[in-house]
Order: C-alpha cells, then structure tokens, then sequence
C-alpha cells in the first residue's frame, strides 16, 4: 500500500464505529464518540457502506504491528545485553556512556539514524554504607543510602532514634525531642487498587521527610523503603534537600527493620543506631539523550515522542526501571521502520538522568523548544514490564475519550483498553508547559513495586510475554497517534501552568 493511499483511508472503517455521523476535525474534543468511525480531514472519504468493501489499511498496519510485536520475544532478547553486560547506570557513572552507545548501536541495527543529544548530570556516589543498632542489642540494619544524600563523619554517626509513622507524628514531637536524634519514618505502602498512586502517597516521606526532620534538629533519617512486598530488602529512590535546612543523611531502611525500630521504641528502649555512609556528590559531568526519529511522510514537523529513561539507579539492573521502557521503545521504532512511515513524525528519546534530576528531559526540552508546538503527543513506558492494562493521558477536555474511541479496537483484543486521565511521567512532564497531550503506557503495578529501585531490578523479573504485550500497546497506541487525522486536544493555558 502506497503512503498516499493509506492516509485516505485512515480511520474510515472501523467496524464498531463505521456508521457514525461525519464529525469535523474541531468537534473531536466535544463529540469523541463520533471520532473514532470517520475520517474528518480532507483527504479521507466517508464511509458509503456500515461494512467496508476493503479493510481499512491504517487499521490493518496497526494490527500488523501487534502481531509482529507479539511474535517473538525480540524486546525481551534485546534488554538483556542491557542488564546482563552492562547493569545498573546511573547518570554519570562509568557505565553511563556505555549504555548510551548500546542503545545508539541498537536503533542503527534496525536501519534508523540516531544521534546524541548532549546533558550534564549530576554525579552521585554511594562509597560504602552500613548501619547497626547498638542499643538495647547489637543488630545489623539492612540499608541503602538515598540517591543525593550527603555522607555522614568519616567515623559515622550514631544517635539515639524517634520512630513516626507520619508528618503529624513528627510534628506533634517538636524540636525538643527530635533534636539530635535519628528520625525514623515507619510509613508503610498502603494498597488502594492502583500501585503507581499509591506509591505517590507513599512517597512522600523519602522526598520530604530529610528536610522535615532536619527542620526540627535532627542529625539523620531513616526512610521505610516504599515498597509492597520486602524480604528485608531495601528501595533507594531520590529525593530533595530543603535549601532553608540543614542537609543531613537520610537513607532507607527495610520494612521489617522500620517495624522492628518502632517495636522496640514502642517498648520503651532507647535505641541507639549507628550509620555510616559515604555518600556525595562530584561536579556535573557530560551524558546523552539518545534520540532517532522516522520522518512523517505527510505532517513531517507534527510530532508523536515516545520517550524511556536509559538511566537507573546504581543497585540491580534496571531491568523493570526502565530497561523495559527501552526496550519497549527500541522495538516500537523497529516495527514502525519495517513499513510505510506514519503521517507524521515519530521521534524516540531515550532519556538521561530521570532518576535523580530529569537533566535528559529538562535538556531535550530546552534543545527542542522552539519545535514543541508542534508536539502533538509524548508518550512515557516507565512503569514497568508487566501486561500493559491500558494508556492513561493528560490532555485538554474531551481528551480522553478521543483516544478511548481511536484504540478501543485495537487494544481490547490486548486487555489493553482502559483509558485514564492523569498520563505523562517524570520526563515528558517537562513538556507539559508547552500544552503537550502527555501519555503513558499503564502495565500491570502488582509486582512493579516489589523490586522497584533495589538490588532485585533484574531480568528475571521480566516476563517475555508481558514484555511484548505491552510493546504491541505502545507500537499501536504510537502508530495511530502518529497516523490518526484526529489529534488530541492540547492542554488547556491553566491545565499547562499547574505545576
Ligand atoms: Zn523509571
Ligand atoms: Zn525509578
């Protein structure tokens, strides 16, 4: 099929939806139910028939996609150099640039030009690390220190502890007795039926609880790794220092030793715990972005960006977070150059530095602004490799079941077609300013955040099949984005101001 002939037919026989009324290009927002039967751009014909004579070719490409994605396990085959020879990553470390070339090595394999977009990232080092309590027993501490904590003395530091299991908590203390102790936050993961929110109500005590405490005069915190499941394993993860305090070391412990803590402290012991860690921060160093595009063969400066972060935290593999994205990615932009090119742009980025300061993100956005207009998507894969349940989007009004109405048939047959407000992530946020509709492929969280950000990240916690499942999500949720005549309705001045 000639591109000419495909963008004419585009959209024009969906069978659930092949008898709707026309609807012009501006109604979408409104009347989205009426977008997905009809093609409403000049070049596309309505349907004279319910049934079309021939299969719609833009909807048969899609469906190709998907079979293709689901036929071999290439996503899962391709991220393994990734976490087996080169392992974790994180920006500015040694094996930084060494997955930079990897992935810049990986799209020219499948015949696409990539090049680097240059980044300085910040340069976090752990050193070593321990931390035992002393009192009322001697016991090791499973601990892992958090990404852009400061060290502690050379010959550590030990002090008695308070355990809280919230801000209130640590409020209701005051300084008096929080002054020169050891914070600990017991602040356990709370399941509501969605991982990835909850997580972000968990969250909060690793982002803002070092400067809560040292607010209040304490020397150290201890952060309840967030986590749904722990083998006394513990989850690093970022955070940030209030400039207004002190900056104090705060690590993370495991599950079992926050509960044993506040045991203990519950009891009535004083407990004495000693932590050492090395732990800082060196000058800004050089990294990449690592980007490739296929030109649009119609709309060329419209542009669909599908975007993962090649980084990972300095523990594990970074094989869920978010090798899994990359190659989700990787095998999206390998599928879509196997066949006629889309209307429009699709450009892939594979981010630098998500994890400890969207330098990648902030980067490409600065590099490209005079081009974000013309962004008409960025679609995030960074929430794992499990089955993707769905695409969640964050766009103007009506948004949501435009896209609804385009996938439905064909991400239903995936178990793919639950469409949510609230997408976007950590990287193609930094385009939301710019009124871009932001995406993100939702898989499954059930397992996500067991191993998430810890010495488990890795391979094996992969499922081949899910792997591709969710790949077969993102290659058609991007085609019909990058092929659609309907575009997504762009944030809203207020919407895109919000922080
Ligand atoms: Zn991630
Ligand atoms: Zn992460």
């Amino acid at each position: 099929m000639c591109p000419l002939a495909l963008g004419m037919l585009i959209l024009a026989g969906m069978p659930s939806r092949a008898g709707a009324p026309p609807a012009s290009a501006k109604d979408a927002p409104s009347r989205p139910a009426a977008a997905a039967g009809v093609a409403a751009a000049p070049d596309a014909a309505p349907p004279a028939l319910p049934v079309p004579l021939a299969p719609d070719p833009s909807q048969a490409r899609a469906e190709a996609l998907i079979a293709e994605a689901l036929k071999v396990p290439t996503a899962y085959e391709r991220l393994r150099p990734l976490t087996d020879t080169i392992g974790a990553r994180l920006a500015g470390s040694t094996n930084e640039p060494r997955a930079v070339a990897w992935a810049k090595a990986e799209f020219e394999k499948d015949g696409l030009r990539a090049h680097l977009e240059p980044v300085m990232v910040p340069v976090w080092v752990r050193g070593k690390e321990h931390a035992e309590i002393l009192e009322p027993g001697p016991m090791p501490l499973v601990m892992l220190g958090l990404g852009g904590s400061v060290g502690t003395p050379a010959e550590g530091l030990t002090a008695s502890v308070v355990v809280v299991g919230s801000f209130d908590e640590l409020t209701a203390l005051g300084e008096s007795r929080v002054r020169g102790k050891i914070v600990v936050f017991d602040h356990p993961f709370v399941r509501t039926g969605n991982e990835f929110k909850d997580y972000g109500e968990a969250v909060k005590y690793r982002g803002d609880g070092p400067s809560a405490a040292a607010k209040l005069g304490a020397v150290a915190v201890l952060v309840r790794s967030v986590a749904t499941a722990s083998l006394r394993t513990p989850h690093t993860g970022g955070f940030g220092y209030d400039a207004a305090y002190p900056r104090i070391p705060a690590a993370s412990i495991t599950a079992e030793d926050a509960m044993l803590l506040h045991r203990l402290a519950r009891a009535g012991h004083d407990v004495k715990v000693r932590l050492f860690m090395e732990a800082h921060t060196e000058p800004d160093r050089p990294g990449s972005n690592v980007v490739t595009e296929i030109r649009g063969r119609k709309n060329p400066r419209e542009i669909v960006l599908i975007g993962a972060h090649l980084d990972s935290w300095d523990v594990g593999q970074g094989a869920i977070d978010d090798g899994a994205g990359v190659a989700m990615v990787l095998e999206t932009m390998r599928l879509l150059a196997s066949g006629p090119p889309p209307r429009r742009t699709v450009r892939a980025v594979l981010f630098a530095n998500e994890e400890n300061g969207t330098k990648g993100a902030k980067a490409y956005r600065d590099a490209h602004a005079e081009e974000l207009a013309g962004h008409v998507a960025a679609i995030e894969a960074d929430s794992g490799a499990a089955r993707a349940l769905g695409v969640s989007l964050t766009a103007g009004s009506g948004g949501v079941d435009l896209l609804r109405a385009l996938l439905t048939p064909l991400l239903a047959p995936l178990g793919a077609a639950r469409f949510t407000g609230e997408g976007g992530g950590a990287d193609v946020g930094h385009l939301k300013k710019a009124a871009v509709p932001m995406l993100s492929i939702e898989n499954d969280g059930t397992r996500y955040f067991d191993y998430h950000h810890t010495m488990a990240d890795t391979l094996d916690k992969i499922d081949p099949e899910a792997l591709q499942q969710a790949t077969a999500t993102l290659a058609a949720t991007t085609w019909v984005l990058a092929e659609s005549p309907k575009l997504l309705p762009r944030l809203s001045p207020e919407e895109a101001a919000k922080e």
